[in-house]
This record gives C-alpha cells, structure tokens and sequence, in this order.
C-alpha cells in the first residue's frame, strides 16, 4: 500500500534544507507541515472535558444573562430622575432580590431597593449603589455625582449573545470553558477522540525500576518524564517498556507501537553509536528522516511515518529522541509537544516567554538554539532576573528538575552579557 504522505516532498519545501545542521524552526516546519489532526469524535460529559479539544464550535443557544440585571446591592432608578444638581430623592417602589424579580411597576420618580443579580425593572436601567444611598421613611436619597445614567447593570446578552459563537473548535478546554459552557445549560460536549501515544526506551545498559542496578547501567528514567509530559497534554499512553539492542527486538516494538498508537516515540539509539539498532531498523519500516538539529542539548532527531499491520494499514508518526535524559525533555518541548497539540485538533496558541535580565555571561556562537536550564528571581525593580544553574549537562537531569525554566537562546543569537535580557520558556502555568 502506497502512502500518500512523502516526507522527501515535504522536506524539498524547506529552503536551505541540511540534514545535518537543520535549524529548530525548520525541523518544526517539516513536522507541522506532516502530522495530520485525529478525526474521531466522542461526546462527554461537560467535567470530563476539562483539557480535550473542542471539536465544533460552540453557538450560544440563549443570551448570558438572559435578562439585565443589577451589578450591585442598592437601587435601581432610571438615570432620567438623576438630580442636575444637588440630592435626588426618588420614592421606594419595592424589593427585587436574585431569582425573585419585583412584579410591580417603578414608575418615574421612584426607585427599587435592588440585590446583585437581581432582575432590573422595567424602565430603570441605572443601580445606585447602597453604601452611597440614604433612606428617610420610604425614599431614598442619593447625593450628587455618585452615579451616572447607565452604571451597575449588566445587560442581557452581554457576556454571551443568542446565536453568536461562545467557544472556537480547536479549544483546549480550560476551566472557565467548562463554566461556560454550563451557564449555556450543557451538560455534554463533542470533543476529539484522544491521542493514542506509544514510546519506549531503547539501551542495553537501562534498568527498570525495581530491577537491580547491574554494573554499568542505569535506570531507565525517560519513560518516566516522557509520561508525564504527555500525560500533561491528555494524551492515552502507553509504555512499551525498555527494549535490547537487538534488531529482532527493536522491530518488534516498533511494530507493536505502529499497530496501537497514532504517535510513537522513541528514546535513545538514534545517533550514530554501534550498537544503536533503532536508527537502521526505523529506516525499513517507513518514511524517516534522521536529522542532526541546531541545537544544544538535542542534537539527534529521527522523524516521519511508519507502517505496519496486514497490508500495512496502520500508520503512525514517529518520533525519535536522543536518549541524554535532558535532550529528550527540550527536544519534546521544542518539537513533539507542538506536533501533539496539531494532532490533537488544537488550535495554534503563541508560547509566551518571560523576558527576564540575564544574572551572568552566557556563552554562545550564533547558529544554534541552546536552552538552558534557569532558575528566576524577583529583582526590587519588578523584573524577573535568570540565573543558569550551574549544571547543563545533558544527562543532568537535577537541574532539569530544580529550573523554573528553559532560557532560550535563540538561533541568531550571540553571547549574553550579564544585564541583557533573554527569553525564558516557562515550566509552570496558572491553567
Ligand atoms: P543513546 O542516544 O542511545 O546513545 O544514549 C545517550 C545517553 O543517554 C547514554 O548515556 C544512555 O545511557 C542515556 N540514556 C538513553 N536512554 C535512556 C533512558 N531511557 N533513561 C536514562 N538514560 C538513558
Ligand atoms: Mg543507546
């Protein structure tokens, strides 16, 4: 079965293209110009969304709120019977609290003592706020200058119009998404089906945990931090575990993943090491290019597409991360991460980066990315200062777990002076 995809013809749209010294934005151009976004559809309850992708848009099917209201405990007049100068005094028409709307009339000169959230009367459209407001017997009396004519209501519609879009497809559903959508009266919502990811380690020298630690191994830490990664993005995940140096092994797991997952990834082996079997073996099985990327750690990257199954029937993207615990963090970060969300069915958002001033001299020659791993401090001025920590190791992974975040130098870039500012990818976010 032949595959519509092809990776070469993608790859000969990028200007400049080199193999061996791709830049980051390139390598991530190529990617998101091939993964495709998953197109099943399941509908859920509007909780169990919270951080899946929006499959439709979302039309307000009534007005939020549905009727004005008042903004604030006080009284509702109608700013025509605001005073030009000095008090006004209007009479008490009545009472209108939150769910329990005033039936009677408020007719000119007069005023209604009103709650938040209350319905506004007919013919009033200002609230006068209490903590302004004096009552003599059944008036009330308001100094000058403390309202004008329109303040404190909220008006029909204003937070969502009948028939207007209320939330984008392509939305990862956050909390205030699942607020909205209950005040809408939902109680379900189309999502798109979740991701499928597949990965494991490759490396004769790892140890699982809870194996012993044999001379000269290590434990296999990246399926560790590879899960969370992508259970952060909401992905269904599946381990597969570590896998020999052994070619029979390794093909054996790249099948499986291929059968059972839209996305594999893949750590360690590669690079150009002897005994690195995934790298030859990733070559049979699909559409791969191996790529040596710009960038400090993680220079190794295999991406494209495999297939396996009766006649090949089931594909999968494949990524294949170095296996220095750090590199494989940045370059999921840089590269998979962004890939996911398109498979998701997420919608683009900017990556805001702080602008922090640098605490030292950072060393670095133009034409390469770095990121570096930083911890910030709030300076007496208000800005954000970042410090490298001192390890930057690509197997370090302490530091990686001690930094608030990546400093981004960027590709262009030159040494930073203590003082300059840089750009700093933030780990932690509000939602
Ligand atoms: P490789 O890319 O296979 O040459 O591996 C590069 C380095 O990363 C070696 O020191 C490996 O031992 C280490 N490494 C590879 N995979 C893992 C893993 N899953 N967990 C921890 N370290 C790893
Ligand atoms: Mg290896």
């Amino acid at each position: 079965m032949t595959s519509p995809f092809d990776l070469q013809q993608v790859v000969s749209c990028v200007s400049g293209y080199d193999p061996n010294a791709l830049r980051v934005d390139a390598a991530l151009a190529v990617i998101q110009g091939s993964v495709q976004p998953v197109q099943a559809i399941e509908r859920l309850a509007v909780r169990a969304a919270l951080g899946r992708v929006l499959a439709q848009d979302i039309i307000s099917p009534i007005d939020v709120p549905a009727h004005d209201n008042s903004a604030m405990d006080g009284y509702a007049l109608r700013g025509a019977d605001l005073a030009a100068q000095g008090d006004t005094v209007l009479r008490i028409a009545g009472r209108g609290l939150a769910g329990h709307a005033f039936g009677g009339d408020v007719p000119a000169g007069s005023a209604l003592r009103i709650m938040t959230g209350a319905v506004m009367p007919a013919g009033c459209d200002t609230v006068a706020p209490q903590e302004f407001c004096r009552v003599e017997g059944d008036t009330v009396i308001l100094p000058p200058g403390v309202v004008r004519a329109g303040d404190n209501r909220r008006l029909r519609g204003e937070d969502l119009a009948r028939g207007k879009a209320a939330l984008p497809a392509g939305k990862v559903l956050r909390p205030a998404d699942l607020g909205l959508m209950a005040s809408l009266g939902m109680a379900e919502v189309s999502v798109r089906r979740k991701l499928r990811v597949a990965f494991f380690s490759s490396g004769d020298e790892l140890r699982s945990v809870g194996q012993p630690l044999d001379p000269g191994c290590v434990y296999d830490s990246n399926r560790y931090t590879l899960w969370g990664m992508l259970e952060r993005l909401g992905c269904e995940v599946i381990d597969l575990g570590v896998v020999a140096d052994s070619p029979h092994a390794v093909e054996a797991a790249l099948r499986t993943a291929t059968e059972c997952a839209d996305v594999v990834i893949t750590s360690g082996g590669v690079s150009v090491g002897e005994a690195d079997y995934l790298r030859s073996t990733l070559a049979t099985l699909g559409d791969v290019v191996f790529w040596r990327i710009a960038m400090r750690p993680g220079r190794p990257l295999a991406f494209g597409q495999l297939r396996a199954g009766e006649n090949n029937a089931h594909s999968a993207w494949l990524f294949g991360l170095p296996g220095n615990p750090v590199a494989v963090m940045v370059t999921f970060y840089a590269f998979v991460r962004p890939a996911l969300l398109h498979c998701m069915g997420a919608s683009p958002q900017p990556q805001p980066m702080l602008r922090a001033v640098s605490a030292q001299t950072l060393r670095k020659k133009s034409g390469r990315t770095e990121y570096q791993r930083g911890l910030l401090t709030a300076l007496p001025d208000g800005r954000w200062q970042v410090s490298a920590i001192g390890n930057q190791g690509s197997g370090v992974l302490s530091s990686m777990s001690q930094a608030h975040g990546l400093i981004v130098l960027h590709h262009e870039q030159t040494t930073v002076q203590a003082g300059d500012l840089v750009d700093v990818l933030l780990f932690e976010g509000l939602v």
